[in-house]
């Protein structure tokens, strides 16, 4: 008798229908809401690749000895240098990052014994096409610049 008179008064559904209304109070929304928060970045996480240059004279740290490019498995990075004739030193001409193939082990940064080349904290890498995903230097140097949403 009382499961039938909790099918004709729709008790279940109500029921339902409670606890689902009640979960959509701020304060019961656990979801990430990205892009309006920005999730919290792990202090160890390893992300978008970084070129880094001198804070003071904006030189490029990197000497362009290729070591990142001989450490990395997936064999994803273009180190192009030319030698100055008048100082005998190679210097970094073009580098390439092929993000799309990147495990993000660290590697290449461990190799790299001028601390140049780090991967960041910056997690947005999405590009609409897969050439997108290749870096040249210069993004390297720049960083990404994700879009800005505003509500
Ligand atoms: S993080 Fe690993 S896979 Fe990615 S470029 Fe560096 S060494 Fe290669
Ligand atoms: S290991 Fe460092 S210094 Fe050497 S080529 Fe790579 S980024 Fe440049």
């Amino acid at each position: 008798m009382r499961r039938f008179f909790r099918t004709v008064f729709l008790i279940d559904l109500i029921e339902g229908l409670r606890v689902t209304l009640r979960a959509q109070h701020p304060k019961n929304i656990t979801t990430e809401q990205y892009p309006r928060e920005r999730p919290r970045i792990a202090e160890r996480y390893r992300g978008a690749p970084r070129l880094n240059n001198h804070p003071e004279t904006g030189e490029t740290l990197c000497i362009a000895c290729n070591l990142c490019a001989v450490a990395c498995p997936e064999v994803l990075i273009v180190v192009g240098s030319e030698r100055n004739e008048k100082t005998k030193r190679k210097e970094l001409t073009t580098f390439t990052y092929d993000t799309s193939r990147c495990m993000f082990c660290g590697l290449c940064e461990d190799a790299c014994p001028v601390e140049c080349l780090e991967l960041t904290q910056d997690f947005e890498l999405a590009s609409y096409t897969r050439e997108g995903q290749i870096w040249d230097r210069q993004m390297l140097e720049e960083g990404p610049k994700p879009a800005e949403y505003k509500f």
